[in-house]
């Protein structure tokens, strides 16, 4: 079971994502259990003031700390230990790795979501707390980011997905990306499906799917190839796909 909170200004963003689909099917479960606190509640002026000026002047409003620090004084106060996560564009890359981490984790994932410019810079130094960003790019608050994190991380729970092998066949859960799928019809306005994926021979479908992930990742993402730790797994199987292709490999 994985156990989150999220900390925004915004909860009518993030509940609706969580009664929908994977999510909401991982909540009925009891695989899933995620508390949404509304920042505006540990206010404590009679405007529930979350936001204020910035010191030095400039442009937009900075989420002020008072509310912030409440909101995880009121969830830690819960008595679970709690991982606290600042979402934001300035910290580590989330990737697969860590969505599986996340799966594992066994405390409350807390889930701080900025707007504005940004929190007061008191929180990262005053909370111990982490920062992952979930792309190099700005948005205009951490609602998505969380809603992003606890879905890819969601699959991983035991029991989420109804064949546990498939999040292992994903991209970037191995060194490769995933294989092409298809469904029926077998031909579609001229296109047809690869005649081994009907031909019941399991082990030439396995071998067929795995030539397929790394021309894939070949055309695609040739970086993952190469990445360091990953390089020795895949010079073998690359070099056999050559051969057999005389030397053509996209
Ligand atoms: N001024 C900040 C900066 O340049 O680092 C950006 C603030 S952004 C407009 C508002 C909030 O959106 C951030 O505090 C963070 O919570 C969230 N956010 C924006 N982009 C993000 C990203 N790539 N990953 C995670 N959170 C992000």
């Amino acid at each position: 079971m994985m156990k989150c909170d999220v900390i925004t200004l915004f909860p009518e963003i993030i509940r609706p994502v969580l009664a929908q689909s994977m999510l909401k099917r991982a909540g009925e479960k009891g695989l899933l259990d995620v508390r949404v606190h509304n920042l505006r509640d540990f206010t404590e002026d009679k405007h529930r003031t979350a936001d204020d000026h910035p010191y030095g002047g400039g442009a937009g409003m900075v989420l002020k700390p008072e509310p912030i620090f409440r909101a995880v004084d009121a969830v830690r106060s819960q008595g679970e230990p709690v991982r606290l996560i600042l979402t934001s564009p300035q910290g580590r890359l989330f990737t697969q790795p860590l969505a599986f981490e996340f799966s594992r984790e066994t405390r409350r994932i807390v889930f701080i979501c900025g707007r504005y410019e940004g929190v007061d810079e008191r929180v990262r130094e005053g909370l111990d707390l982490e920062e992952v960003s979930i792309g190099d790019y700005v948005l205009t608050g951490g609602e998505l980011p969380a809603l992003v994190m606890m879905d890819a991380a969601v699959r991983w729970v035991p029991g989420v997905l109804g064949d546990p092998e498939s999040a292992n066949e994903d991209s970037f859960s191995g060194a490769l990306l995933d294989y092409p799928h298809y469904t029926r019809p077998a031909t579609f306005r001229g296109l047809n499906i690869p005649d081994v994926l009907t031909s019941g021979n399991h082990e030439a479908i396995r071998d067929w799917r795995r030539k397929q992930a790394l021309l894939n990742t070949l055309k695609k993402r040739p970086d993952l190839l190469n990445h360091p730790g990953r390089a020795e797994e895949n010079r073998k199987p690359l070099k056999d796909l050559g051969k057999e292709r005389g030397g053509k490999l996209s």
